[in-house]
């Protein structure tokens, strides 16, 4: 049977079993699982699902708009979904109303969310800029965001739930340096007559490696999917299973003389009579250019590297006189267990990190879930049994694509 044409697998028992290691790890500080970015390109809904039945409380999505497409599929209030990117234009009345958490960094967004305020007061973690300069408050801007919020506060329109702030992990010196403002900052917070409830600093880097920076939660992406960033550190040495596979089926075969000249602007000429096998996807669907050269994909269980350049919708592999045929699976990154690339070493190969590559696998590549958790919430919403008005559309595979 031929495999289809492309093809990006998600195994959902795989995040589970990473989130229950993870917080096993950090046992008993609280883990959010961050999903910003469509759940790092795996599918913000599914992934989601799948958390939440794992037990997850919080969960942090980037934006308001993801946080109430969680609202609208049952995604309850006892689980809390942090937001810390916003529109400058947006109307924070639905998430207020709806409980979802807002990251502010300056005073004028928290006025923009105080006056929105209506029935029930706006949950709100404070940021501060202790060097990555991002998010957060500045040295400077922080005493009026913390007047205001303390003003806020006792006005009962805001809750303050949290400080927070986000490391540069650029040196354990650097994060260090920025974990001692980040102290201070909170400090200062409550000699000026406000209560910080809870703090959170750490992400998947510095929540495994810096123990004292864990504080009361750590906001865990990379590790969830199976990609943890130290370096040299594979997944399997952490016991962390990667949670994409992506494949593709071999579109064509073709038999060829040497020094034939193969894809854009012959930048691979074969050195013998050989066999090229076409593999269709492209940089359209998350195979950077530069993957020439570079990228070794699987087939059969054998590596070949890519053969000229990666055009939009395909490249080309040279599989010289073995026995590969239209319809075998082609393996561009998975676990590693079948001698393919893992995403950790598909990155890397490109001169980037595995959360890069799967963020940028293309709308095109359809999603598919396999695990456990596909037969429960996961599976309804699949299949559509959440009527909401942004899930009635296409192919149920490719739901997880969109935003
Ligand atoms: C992306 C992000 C995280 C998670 O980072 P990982 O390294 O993937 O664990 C945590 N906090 C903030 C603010 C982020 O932007």
């Amino acid at each position: 049977m031929n495999a289809p044409l492309r093809r990006a697998r998600i195994d959902l028992d795989a995040y589970r079993s990473n989130l229950d290691l993870v917080r096993e790890w950090m046992d008993p500080v609280e883990v959010m699982a961050i999903m910003k970015a469509d759940a790092y390109g795996h599918g913000l809904e599914p992934i989601a699902l799948a958390a939440v039945d794992a037990g997850v409380r919080w969960i942090g999505v980037l934006t308001v708009p993801a946080a109430l497409r969680l609202r609208a599929i049952g995604v309850g209030e006892d689980v809390r979904l942090f937001t810390w990117q916003h529109d400058p234009a947006l109307d924070f009345r639905d998430a207020i109303d709806s409980a979802v958490d807002l990251g502010v960094s300056n005073a004028a967004e928290l006025q923009r969310v105080v006056d929105a305020v209506d029935q029930r007061p706006a949950r709100v973690h404070l940021g501060v800029d202790t060097g990555l300069h991002r998010d957060g408050a500045t040295a400077e801007t922080w005493p009026d965001l913390v007047a205001l919020a303390v003003d806020a506060q006792r006005a009962g329109r805001i809750e303050v739930v949290a400080a927070y702030t986000h490391l540069a992990e650029s040196s354990d010196d650097d994060d260090s340096a920025a974990v001692a403002l980040f102290d201070a900052a909170v400090e200062q917070a409550e000699d000026l007559g406000l209560d910080i409830p809870m703090e959170h600093v750490a992400a998947s880097l510095a929540g495994l490696e810096r123990k004292e920076f864990r504080k009361d939660m750590v906001r865990m992406g990379a590790n969830l999917f199976g990609m943890p960033g130290a370096d040299g550190v594979s997944a399997a040495d952490l016991g962390l299973e990667p949670v994409m596979t992506l494949t593709a089926s071999v579109a064509k075969t073709k038999r060829v003389p040497v020094d034939t000249g193969v894809s854009y602007d012959y930048t691979y000429r074969t050195t013998s009579e050989t066999t090229l096998a076409l593999v269709p996807v492209g940089y359209a669907d998350g195979v950077p250019r530069r993957a020439q050269g570079r990228v070794e994909v699987s087939i059969g269980g054998r590596r070949y590297p890519i053969a000229g350049r990666v055009a939009m919708d395909q490249f080309l592999v040279d599989v010289g006189d073995d026995d590969v045929r239209v319809g075998d699976l082609v393996v561009l990154f998975g676990t590693g267990e079948h001698g393919e690339m893992t995403v950790l070493e598909f990155g890397a190969a490109v001169d980037s990190i595995g959360e890069e590559v799967t963020c940028r696998i293309g709308a095109r590549v359809p999603r598919e879930y396999v695990g456990h958790e596909v037969e429960g919430r996961v599976g309804s919403w699949l299949r559509g049994d959440h009527h909401h008005r942004d899930h009635h559309r296409g192919d149920h595979q490719a739901r997880g694509t969109h935003a």
